[in-house]
């Protein structure tokens, strides 16, 4: 008889309804991949709760198990990149939108997914960062490579409480940039400025809707989590060859700006994509999260919940509710 695992599974139980509960599930029915790995940590993002919740943007076939995410140890390799005992973490890709993800015990994947645990970071540290603190770093990664530097100005990160934000924020401010956290929630004020904000401010600060084209310039760069009138806002308030990043759709996925900051202040716009991105350029970010740009998370802003745990976290995630990371230990 075959072995069993444990996962999270959603169900369609009718027409757009969906459920979700914890199962044993026969080790024949993980997906076909060159590695087998055993997963010791997880963690949940916002893509997940869309995945959990049945949006099939995301994952299109149900039954199924979420999880972006994943950090654990090699049972099984047939390729020579990895062998059994590596220490491994797999992000994006297709894990845990219509392939079997990491809210379960083992994941099986193709080895060009797998990137080797840097030495100096540990399974659940790497899952404090996951696929939130990849896009962070990638967002990072991209404004240093646009020639911004922390003397030419303030850095703008918006959905700072969330799980990119948080994370953008406290990799600027390890990095010694002067970080301005745009949060809804005063209550994250403090935790913020612990984690390396110099200024807190609210959402209504960034919501022109003067319809000028420019408004007083205020930051060399911008991390934008949540799109929408925000990053439409932040265009218009960026310095002269100014940069921003763009990652995210919670405030809206639409974008109605001009062509003014563009062509009068030389501002950039760059898109991250932390699920297609080079597998080289993701060993670089997590490489630094081992190194250079490790940061001193709090455990204050780390919540861990086991696979019985999740529902409720998703839930919270879908509404916002959520202040930093939430960890899944299998
Ligand atoms: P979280 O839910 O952890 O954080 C989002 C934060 O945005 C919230 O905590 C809240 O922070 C803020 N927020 C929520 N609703 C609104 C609103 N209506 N208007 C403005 N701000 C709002 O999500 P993640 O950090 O995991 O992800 C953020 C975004 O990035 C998502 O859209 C996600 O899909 C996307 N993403 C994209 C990736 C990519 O590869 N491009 C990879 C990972 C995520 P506060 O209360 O502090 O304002």
């Amino acid at each position: 008889m075959s072995k069993k695992y444990t996962a999270f599974r959603v169900t369609e139980v009718a027409e757009k309804q969906f459920e979700t509960s914890v199962e044993e599930l026969s080790m024949d029915d993980l997906p076909i991949g060159e590695v087998l790995i055993k997963v010791a940590y997880s963690s949940l993002n916002y893509k997940d709760a869309l995945s959990a919740s049945g949006n099939k943007g995301v994952s299109r076939n149900f039954p199924h198990t979420p999880g972006i995410d994943a950090a654990g140890t090699v049972e099984v390799s047939d390729s020579d990149d990895f062998k059994k005992g590596d220490k491994v973490l797999v992000t994006g890709f297709d894990l845990g939108m219509n392939t079997a993800g990491g809210m379960a015990e083992y994941i099986q994947v193709p080895a060009a997914w797998v990137v080797p645990l840097p030495e100096g970071l540990g399974l659940r540290e790497s899952m404090v960062y996951g696929t939130a603190g990849l896009t962070a770093g990638l967002s990072v990664y991209q404004l240093i490579y646009q020639g911004i530097n922390p003397d030419m100005g303030k850095i703008v990160v918006t959905g700072a409480s969330g799980g990119v934000g948080s994370m953008a924020v406290a990799i600027l401010g390890k990095l010694g940039f002067e970080v301005v956290a745009v949060t809804g929630k005063e209550s994250a004020h403090d935790l913020l400025k612990s984690l390396g904000a110099a200024e807190c401010i609210g959402r209504d600060a960034l919501n022109d809707e003067s319809r000028r084209p420019i408004l007083k310039p205020l930051y060399a760069g911008a991390i934008d989590t949540v799109g929408g009138n925000m990053l439409a806002t932040i265009l218009k308030t960026l310095q002269y060859n100014g940069v921003a990043t763009c990652c995210g759709l919670v405030n809206s996925p639409t974008l109605s700006t001009s062509v003014f900051p563009f062509i009068l202040n030389g501002v950039r716009l760059v898109g991250i994509d932390s699920v297609r991105c080079d597998i080289n350029l993701r060993k670089v970010v997590w490489n630094h999260f081992a190194d250079d740009w490790k940061v001193d998370y709090p455990e204050g802003l780390v919540e861990e919940v086991g696979l019985d745990g999740l529902s409720d976290k998703i839930a919270s995630i879908l509404k916002g509710e959520i202040a930093g990371r939430v960890v899944v230990k299998l």
